[in-house]
C-alpha cells in the first residue's frame, strides 16, 4: 500500500495567511523569518498609496521567501458586487502583483470573508489556484474544496493550545495541515505579539514539520493527484512536474517526474 507524505516524508505541514499588507507585516515578518515559518500574504494592489500600507517598492524585498497572493484591487467585498467588477477585482490584481513580485500570482482570500458559489466557479477562468475564507475549521485537515480554504485558525482562537495539539500528533497514518490566518495589525491593536511569537517558537524550526506558503501545499497536493501505479504498485508515473514523496509498504520513496518502477 502507498501512503503519500509531504515533501522529505513528513506528515505535518503548516502554513499561514495574512491580509492586507500594512506596516505592521513587517514586524510579523521578522518573527516569521526568525523561526522558518512560510506563508502567504494577501495584498490589495490599489491602496497601496495609503500612509498605513506598505508601498509598491518595498513589496519584492520585504515578502522575499514567501507568497504573494490577491486580495482584491479595492478590497470590495466581492459577493455585492456584478461579476465583471469581481473579475476586474482579482485579474487586475493578479496583474499589479506579479509586475510586482516578478512571479506568478495564483492565490486569492476573499476580503471580508465574501464568496459566492458564482464567484468560485469563476476563479479558475482567472488563474486562482485556490481562496482562503475567513471561517474557522479548528481542523488539522486538506480542504475539500480548494475555492473554499477553510483555515484551522484566527490566531486569536485558541492558537497556542492550536499549536500543543498539532505537535503532540504523532499517528504516522494520518497527514495533518496547520493553517493559521489573520492581520498583522490585529497585534499592535490587541498587544499580543507575544502569542504570535510564543506560536513560532513552539512550531518552528522543527524537521518534522513541512514550512509551505498557501500555494505550494496547494500545488503539492494537486500534483500527488497526478500519480498513478500499476494495480501492484511496482510501477508509479508521476505525471506532474515536482518530486512526489511516498512511503510504499513501509519504505520511503521519492519519484521524481516520469516513470518510476522497481
Ligand atoms: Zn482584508
Amino acid at each position: 500500500m502507498i501512503y503519500y507524505t509531504y515533501p522529505g516524508f513528513r506528515n505535518k505541514a503548516l502554513t499561514i495567511s495574512y491580509d492586507d499588507g500594512l506596516w505592521s507585516d513587517v514586524h510579523l515578518l521578522e518573527i516569521l523569518n526568525r523561526y522558518g515559518i512560510r506563508g502567504t500574504f494577501n495584498l490589495n494592489s490599489g491602496c497601496m498609496q495609503e500612509e498605513r500600507r506598505i508601498g509598491k517598492d518595498r513589496i519584492a524585498e520585504l515578502y522575499k521567501g514567501h507568497e504573494v497572493a490577491t486580495h482584491g484591487v479595492e478590497h470590495l467585498t466581492i459577493a455585492r458586487c456584478p461579476m465583471t467588477d469581481v473579475v476586474k477585482e482579482i485579474l487586475n490584481d493578479r496583474e499589479a502583483l506579479e509586475e510586482l513580485t516578478g512571479k506568478i500570482v495564483c492565490g486569492h482570500a476573499y476580503p471580508n470573508g465574501s464568496y459566492s458559489h458564482e464567484i468560485k466557479t469563476l476563479l479558475p477562468s482567472l488563474g486562482i489556484h485556490y481562496a482562503r475564507t475567513a471561517t474557522d475549521s479548528g481542523k488539522y485537515t486538506h480542504p475539500q474544496d480548494f475555492y473554499e480554504w477553510n483555515p484551522t485558525c484566527h490566531h486569536n482562537n485558541r492558537l497556542l493550545e492550536h499549536a500543543k495539539e498539532f505537535l503532540a500528533f504523532d499517528l504516522p497514518q494520518f497527514q495533518y495541515l496547520f493553517y493559521v490566518w489573520g492581520h498583522s495589525y490585529e497585534f499592535d491593536r490587541d498587544k499580543n505579539w507575544d502569542v504570535i511569537e510564543e506560536f513560532c517558537k513552539m512550531t518552528g524550526g522543527r524537521e518534522d514539520i513541512w514550512y509551505a506558503t498557501n500555494a505550494e501545499v496547494c500545488h503539492y497536493l494537486m500534483a500527488v493527484k497526478s500519480v498513478y501505479t500499476s494495480v501492484d504498485e511496482k510501477i508509479l508515473f508521476n505525471g506532474s512536474g515536482q518530486d512526489i514523496y511516498l512511503l510504499r509498504n513501509g519504505e520511503k520513496i521519492c519519484i521524481h517526474p516520469g516513470l518510476y518502477s522497481v
